[in-house]
């Protein structure tokens, strides 16, 4: 892979505009993680040390493009980056005509998802952000497998294109655990995502040594598997496709095992009451949300005997207290085990912070679906983008 590094690049004195993912999760208003800030920061410090005029950009949550929408603007994360920074960071809410910003100042651009095209990629709104800087720094792991004006589109019409500190670091530690991982690698995929979620099985089929699914993927190989799942998040339309992955399993040799107990609920919410079922037990009003307390037992000791564990997706709905062991069993088998670990995905770190376990995770990526599409082996379009300025 080649591309320019920040560090490759005169930034004293210069525009530099820094495509950050601040998509940080949001309770009324409130940031209840600085996880993605504070992975920030260390870029930021460096183009302000050496002088440039720092102009960052991001985007929060789904907004409907071409409106201002109050809860979801960057208003919370420019107070909050301001702290941390120890110095302010000026929310800009029109930015898109110019951003008055001098050698030292750092300036957040309002989110990049109120403007119509972003989504879209359109390339006048590409071309426009790029006139906004002399130095186009991409930093933002997370969205680098997205093709949108900020993240791709502007590669092409910038003055100057690299890649920040932030982005580097993370190919380096996921190129080299997809090229000569410790084995036996094992990898766990749950989450709610399911039919985004399920190519990338397939993906990890032919890399990992053993494969453990997890929530609503669990759910879907619980029910290719002749089980009844009752009214449990699942994806009918894929049981055909799950059955080819259950056969190709096989025909390598291994297995992707289905829970042999499972939590469930009648209800879905955070005073639901928790019962155990053996896995062929569920009835028809009944929702799995969790692993059972054998199935946890036996993936701890997977986890265990992995040299390494890849990690995205809670098991269960760890938010609802009832619900949080199966994921927490699987926390606890990381922070005790020697293997290298790695996890993405937002909730994923959610939990990993909820169980306190983040400084035994070997390695916390920012990326969800980023992290998910590059050891997948797809070719992410920022980095494509990045690459094919490189060689002109
Ligand atoms: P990540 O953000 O780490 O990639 P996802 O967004 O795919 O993970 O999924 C996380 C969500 O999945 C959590 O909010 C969790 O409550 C939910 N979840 C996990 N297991 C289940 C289940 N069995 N049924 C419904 N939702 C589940
Ligand atoms: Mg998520």
């Amino acid at each position: 892979m080649s591309f320019l590094r920040m560090d490759e690049l005169e930034l004293a004195g210069k525009r530099v505009m820094i495509r950050e993912d601040f998509n940080v999760p949001l309770e009324g208003g409130r940031i209840t993680s600085d996880a993605r800030l504070e992975a920030a920061l260390p870029t930021i410090r460096m183009a302000l040390d050496e002088g440039a005029a720092v102009i960052l950009l991001s985007h929060l949550g789904r907004p409907q493009e071409g409106r201002f929408d109050k809860a979801l603007s960057l208003s919370p994360v420019a107070s909050r980056l301001s702290d941390l920074l120890g110095q302010e960071v000026r929310l800009e809410a029109h930015w898109l005509d110019g951003v008055a910003v001098k050698p030292g100042e750092a300036v957040l651009c309002e989110n990049v998802r109120f403007i119509d095209g972003e989504k879209r990629n359109d390339e006048s709104l590409a071309r426009a952000i790029a006139a906004l800087c002399d130095v186009f720094v991409m930093d933002a792991f997370g969205t680098a497998h997205r093709a949108q004006a900020s993240t791709e589109g502007v590669i092409h019409f910038a003055p100057k294109v690299c890649a920040g500190p932030l982005l580097s670091r993370e190919l380096y530690v996921l190129d080299k655990l997809m090229t000569e991982p410790e084995r036996p690698v094992l990898a766990i995929v749950g989450g709610s995502k399911v039919s985004t979620k399920l190519s990338v099985l397939e993906a990890l089929l032919s890399k990992v040594d053993q494969l453990i699914v997890g929530g609503g993927i669990a759910n879907t190989f619980i029910a290719a598997s002749g089980f009844d799942v009752g009214k449990s998040l699942y994806e009918p339309d894929q049981l055909r496709e799950t059955q080819r992955l259950i056969r190709s399993a096989h025909k390598l040799g291994g297995e992707i095992p289905i829970p042999k107990d499972v939590l469930v609920a009648t209800q879905f919410n955070r005073d639901a009451e928790a019962v155990v079922r053996a896995v062929d037990e569920v009835d028809d009003d009944e929702m799995i949300l969790d692993i059972g307390p054998l199935t946890a037992v036996d993936y701890a000791g997977m986890i265990q005997r992995a040299g390494t564990v890849i990690w995205n997706g809670p098991v269960g709905v760890f938010e609802f207290p009832a619900f949080a062991a199966g994921t927490r069993a699987i926390a606890d088998a990381i922070e005790v085990s020697d293997a290298f670990s790695i996890a993405g995905g937002g909730d994923t770190l959610a939990a990993i912070e909820q169980f306190g376990i983040t400084d035994s995770v070997s390695y916390i990526s920012t990326g969800g679906g980023a992290f998910l599409e590059y050891i997948e082996g797809k070719k992410l379009p920022a980095m494509a983008a990045l690459e094919a300025r490189f060689e002109t």
